[in-house]
């Protein structure tokens, strides 16, 4: 069973490497970013609350995305994917305890490291076909703020446990993917 944290800025690659992943290993894929979008579209009580902080590059707060990510945990899977979470120490910890109770633990973090200037490059062209009205040159230095004050501490969250695997996130897709799997199955 593997349960494995995708990691990376905007724009590194979450999204394509993880579909790589989950079809290899089996894997129950959950992105906290799809759920929110979903909220959003579905135009709940909660998406209308959450649709601003998440137009202007902030992260919305941990009650709301804990509590996704505790009803996605299920117990018939070969093993999960996160995608978008934890984004800050504090949600690394929730996770920690989420799993324990039931009975499992993070196997690896994978962590795509990409330069800045490519990552803005990036987004601002997956912003001509997403239609995701966070990917806009506004609101893409305000998520990499983010990213950079909060989200990057999760990095030597899992550096610690000895679960950190650093991969060169410039390239060829198949070829990162390559890079992924096999350091993956090294574990
Ligand atoms: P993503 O699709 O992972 O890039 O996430 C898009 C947006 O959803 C982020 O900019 C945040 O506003 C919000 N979001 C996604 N995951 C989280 C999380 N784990 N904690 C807080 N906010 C999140």
């Amino acid at each position: 069973m593997k349960n494995i944290v995708i990691f990376g800025a905007p724009g590194a690659g979450k999204g394509t490497q993880s579909d790589f992943i989950v079809e290899r290993f089996g894997l129950t894929h959950i992105s906290t970013g799809d759920l929110l979008r979903k909220e959003i579209a579905d135009q709940t009580e909660l998406g209308k609350r959450i649709k601003s902080i998440m137009d202007a590059g902030h992260l919305v707060s941990d009650d709301i995305v804990v509590e996704m990510i505790d009803k996605a945990i299920a117990d018939d899977t070969k093993g999960i994917l996160f995608d978008g979470f934890p984004r800050n120490v504090a949600q690394a910890e929730t996770l920690d305890r989420l799993l324990a109770k039931h009975g499992r633990s993070i196997t690896c973090m994978v962590q795509l490291d990409v330069p800045r200037e490519e990552l803005i490059r990036r987004i601002l062209e997956r912003a001509k076909v997403s239609g995701r009205s966070d990917d806009n040159e506004e609101t893409v230095k305000g998520r990499l703020l983010e990213y950079e004050n909060k989200t990057l501490p999760v990095s030597e969250y899992y550096a610690k446990q000895g679960k950190r695997l650093l991969i060169n996130g410039l390239g060829d897709i198949k070829a990162i993917s390559a890079d992924i799997i096999a350091q993956i199955e090294k574990m």
